[in-house]
Order: C-alpha cells, then sequence, then structure tokens
C-alpha cells in the first residue's frame, strides 16, 4: 500500500487498521492507541514516517492495529529492536511498546541501556500490573502480598517503581500517564515524541479482566496532574523521584521530568560528527581482503 498523504492533513483515521482488537471489553489498550493515533496524526505524520516495535502481551496485540512500519519481537525485546533501527535510520519516528512484564521484567536491562545510551526513541510502557495475556500472574509492579492466579499466597517481591527506576538510570524526559485519561495521553505522546533523546511514558492502564485490586475507580480517586502541583520543577530529578513514590497517597500523571540538555547516542559519537548520512544508506558490499591478509 502507498501513502501519499504530504500535501493533505493527516487524522488519527490514517492510522486504523481493517484488523479488530481482541481485547477484552473496557480494556485501557483501546484508549492507549486511540490515543497514539491521535498524537501521530498532531503531528502530521503518515503511517511511512513511523516504526513501532511491539513486546509480547496484550499491548502486542496491537501491532496489527496500527498502520504503521512494524515489528513485532521477542517477550522483552522491543526496547533493543527500536534501539537498532534508530542508529540505522534516524528519518523514522520509531516508538517501542512493551508491558510490565516485558519491559520491568524479561527486557529490564534493556530499558537500562535505552536510558543510559540517549537513543532518540520513545518507549511507551503498559503498566496493568500483570501478565495479562497469560492470565493473570504477577508482575515486577504488582502490588506486593497481591494474591494473584500463579501466586495465590500474594506477591513475596518488592515492587518496582517504573518511573522511578527510569530516573534512578537517568532517564532525560519521563512521563506517566493514565488510560482513563487519553487526551493527556495524546499530549504526552506528542511531548515525548519531540523530546531529542530517549524518551519513556509510563502509563497506568485498566485491565477489568485481571487487575480488580488497582481498578480505575481506585486510580481516579488517586490520580493528580502534576502541573497542578505548586511549584513542582520538572528539572529536579530528586524532587522528580520523591514526587512519584507509591507512598504517597497520589498518582502524579503529566510530564515528570525533563533535560533538554543530554545529547543523543548519534550526537555522542565522534567518529559521526558532521555526517548527514544514515548508516542505512552505508550498506554496500565493501571489499574487506586487505583486512584480512593481517589475519592469514
Ligand atoms: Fe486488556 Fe487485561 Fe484483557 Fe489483556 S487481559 S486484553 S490487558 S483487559
Ligand atoms: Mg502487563
Amino acid at each position: 500500500m502507498s501513502y501519499n498523504l504530504r500535501n493533505k492533513q493527516v487524522t488519527a483515521l490514517n492510522f486504523n487498521s481493517p484488523v479488530k482488537p481482541t481485547w477484552c471489553p473496557g480494556c485501557g489498550n483501546f484508549a492507549i492507541f486511540g490515543a497514539l493515533k491521535s498524537a501521530l496524526a498532531d503531528q502530521n505524520l503518515t503511517p511511512t514516517d513511523v516504526l513501532i516495535t511491539f513486546d509480547i502481551g496484550c499491548n502486542g496485540n496491537g501491532a496489527d492495529k496500527i498502520n504503521v512500519y512494524g515489528f513485532k519481537g521477542l517477550h522483552g525485546r522491543s526496547i533493543p529492536i527500536a534501539a537498532g533501527a534508530y542508529v540505522a535510520n534516524r528519518k523514522l519516528q520509531i516508538i517501542a511498546i512493551g508491558g510490565d512484564g516485558g519491559i520491568m521484567d524479561e527486557g529490564i536491562h534493556h530499558l537500562i541501556h535505552a536510558i543510559r545510551n540517549n537513543y532518540d526513541i520513545t518507549i511507551i510502557m503498559h503498566d496493568n500490573e500483570n501478565f495479562g495475556l497469560t492470565t493473570g500472574q504477577e508482575t515486577p509492579t504488582t502490588p506486593k502480598n497481591q494474591p494473584m492466579v500463579a501466586s495465590p499466597w500474594g506477591v513475596i517481591a518488592e515492587r518496582l517503581n517504573p518511573v522511578q527506576f527510569a530516573l534512578i538510570a537517568g532517564a532525560t524526559f519521563v512521563a506517566q500517564g493514565f488510560s482513563g485519561d487519553q487526551k493527556q495521553l495524546k499530549d504526552l505522546i506528542v511531548a515525548a515524541m519531540q523530546h531529542n533523546g530517549c524518551s519513556f511514558i509510563h502509563i497506568f492502564q485498566h485491565c477489568p479482566s485481571y487487575n480488580k485490586f488497582e481498578d480505575q475507580d481506585w486510580f481516579k480517586k488517586r490520580i493528580v496532574n502534576i502541573d497542578k502541583l505548586n511549584g513542582y520543577d520538572r528539572t529536579n530529578r530528586i524532587k522528580a523521584i520523591e514526587t512519584v513514590d507509591y507512598s504517597n497517597e497520589k498518582r502524579y500523571t503529566g510530564v515528570i521530568f525533563e533535560d533538554k540538555t543530554a545529547l543523543p547516542f548519534m550526537d555522542r559519537i565522534p567518529y559521526r560528527k558532521g555526517k548527514k548520512s544514515l548508516l542505512k544508506d552505508e550498506v554496500r558490499v565493501y571489499n574487506i581482503e586487505e583486512i584480512l591478509e593481517e589475519f592469514v
């Protein structure tokens, strides 16, 4: 299929796929993917401007529900695929999508290194606090002591807070959203994509099937837009870490932290300085016989 939308106004409808979602009724994924499509349209991007890398899980089942370039990887591997694509082709807008299982469990090291390297990609983490696709097992974001399908005695391990984790790893842009507020979510995705470096969005995602302990109503009582917090300074990393602690009664949404001064990965590499070409354009047949002779 070809797209010639360059001189036309793009709308969220341009990102619709003919494939019907199979998520449970009321699932937060509907709002998250709706926000994502609107965020792409707001930036007047076309489907061929965007690559999304997907994980395994309910969120990953969105892979054929949005009309952009897509790559579905192994569990926990959406981030390294996005990082590789960014290094090869910076003309694409690259988004890695994953869940609390894929990003905070199997793939947690990929999150750390994407942040350290400040790859210019956007990471969207759907956090429903369980492995939904496999019927509700615990993940690192499930509350401690919460009984789950494979741990009926209650979760033994301590809970991870993804925003604090990203901040401590040195993230240059961190936002927190809620699937019950699609409008704010759209604005956060736009802000994250506009950031020059690795942006991380943590989303509290409604999962009516397997998360009845912190459901939509539980969040609605606690969600506060961080812009309403008097004197909040989004450039203060330590203050941000304190503010989003789960021991606080509130759950703050919005842009939690931003550092506009950090250089993204490709701008830090000395031998790429001044080069305008993309790595993908430099792929060709090279004669390496001379190099190999050294080892004969
Ligand atoms: Fe959504 Fe939960 Fe159903 Fe998965 S199990 S589709 S996350 S409601
Ligand atoms: Mg999950």
